[in-house]
């Protein structure tokens, strides 16, 4: 459901901007509670502006114990071709050393698959 992260309040689908106060809509899942949100407690660890890769990211973090948050700056309103939107990946600052030995672990890894080929 999408959620407006000033106003605390859900809306139905298919609403991307609040009625209210006209934040952006977030999807709850990806939602951090206001009194856990702080910027300073979160450092950027991945950036893509393909938003699947930060996605997948994401539940590998997640799959690992990690929480993390994804930032999109996309505008699904405004389409416009060759945008190139970042997708953020944001941990808390506790985690970013395991976030990033984590991030560079599943690129070895890629690294390695593509040289079998
Ligand atoms: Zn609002």
């Amino acid at each position: 459901m999408p959620f407006c992260p000033n106003c605390n309040y859900e809306y139905v689908e298919g609403i991307t901007i609040c009625p209210d106060c006209g934040s952006h809509l977030v999807e709850d899942a990806y939602f951090v509670k206001p009194e856990e949100w702080s910027e300073k407690n979160w450092e950027v660890v991945f950036t893509s502006w393909k938003d699947y890769e930060v996605e997948m990211l994401r539940d590998n973090l997640e799959s690992a114990g990690i929480t993390s948050t994804i930032l999109s700056q996309k505008d699904h309103n405004f389409p416009a071709p060759g945008n190139f939107s970042v997708v953020k990946l944001l941990v808390r600052k506790e985690d970013i050393s395991s976030a990033l030995e984590f991030i560079k672990k599943i690129n070895q890894e890629n690294d390695e698959g593509e040289e079998k080929e």
